[in-house]
């Protein structure tokens, strides 16, 4: 499978969508620009339409004033994903994902998260979608919650950590157990996604595939992380700042970079292949001709042999300014 998310930066990026608070307003406020995106994203290859309800939990909208929006902004994302899947035969997942409300240390806040999920994927389930993508998990304990709410609800679920430590959730399990243990509460698909580039996850996701036997999921951001900044929050701009979450454009992987990892991915056993905060559909048409797929994009990919300075017949007026592009 390709995934492809990344719909909360995208949508920034182009004004649709407040930085900070990062509320996807936008499913009401301009649906066209979702149902356009998602729409870029199939034609590029993906698989699967992910409802845009990350972040559009009861928390998150009564910090911008919004509660009242609550239920239509739920279900009005399902719609709009699923109205753009069938032009393409996609999938349709809803999604849930951290709710900055869980505290290992406060049992009371387990019922608030388990409300807040049982409300979103309730309105999705009732919308119709085929699985639900719980994601950017930081504790294993909150992801048992929303995973226990898809089951409730008779669904497939994909549920993946966020790797901002080194190597264990916020509640100290290693990210391969945390994995095998949600495996084994009957997640179908388990693995990690955003916060890691493609260099600095594929490492923790070879012992999580090590340690389960279902589907596992990797859907790295497209940011060149490394060693001594693992994550793109980690990542400095050329000044010293910080560039999380709006100055990591210098970080950006190229399109063969991401065509690359979708390669190293598939060669390590990974089932679900996609791409998080960053992502372009530049990326995604690239990651899926890398897996050997035939996209609609396809049409208009790539013919430098068809560039007036790049082409083997290069004319002699144009020949002889070559030097200047090479100096
Ligand atoms: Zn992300």
């Amino acid at each position: 499978m390709l995934g492809a998310e990344g719909y909360v930066f995208e949508l920034e990026r182009r004004g649709y969508i407040k930085a900070g608070p990062f509320v996807p307003e936008v499913v009401l406020d301009f649906p066209d620009a979702v149902r356009g995106l998602h729409r870029e994203f199939l034609r590029a290859g993906a698989d699967v339409m992910v409802a845009l309800t990350y972040y559009a939990h009861r928390e998150k909208l009564r910090d911008v004033g919004r509660e009242g929006d609550l239920e239509a902004m739920n279900r009005q994302a399902v719609r709009i994903a699923r109205e753009v899947a069938a032009e393409g035969g996609a999938l349709v997942a809803g999604n849930v994902c951290n709710t900055w409300v869980y505290d290992p240390d406060n049992p009371a806040t387990k019922q608030v998260v388990r409300t807040m999920y049982a409300e979103q994927l309730g309105w999705a389930a009732e919308e119709g979608i085929d699985f639900v993508i719980s994601e950017t998990n930081d504790y294993l304990g909150e992801a048992l919650i929303a995973l226990e709410i898809i089951k409730e609800l008779g669904l497939p679920a994909m549920v993946t950590l966020a790797p901002t430590q080194p190597d264990r959730t916020r509640d100290g399990v290693e990210y391969a157990e945390a994995c095998r243990i949600l495996a084994a509460e009957g997640a179908e698909i388990v693995g990690l996604n955003c916060d890691r580039g493609p260099q600095t996850m594929l490492p923790l996701i070879t012992d999580i595939r090590e340690a389960v036997d279902c589907a596992v999921a990797m859907q790295p951001v497209p940011y060149r992380t490394h060693a001594s900044a693992p994550t793109m929050e980690t990542l400095r701009t050329a000044e010293g700042d910080r560039a999380f979450p709006i100055a990591l454009d210098p970080h950006v992987c190229t399109r063969f970079e991401m065509a690359a990892f979708a390669s190293q991915a598939r060669g390590l056993g990974v089932d679900y292949v996609g791409i998080c905060c960053g992502a372009g559909p530049h990326h995604v048409r690239a990651m899926a001709e890398a897996l050997g797929r035939e996209v609609p994009a396809g049409k208009y990919s790539p013919s430098m042999d068809l560039h007036p300075m790049f082409r083997a017949d290069i004319s002699a007026k144009d020949a002889a300014f070559l030097h200047s592009w090479t100096a």
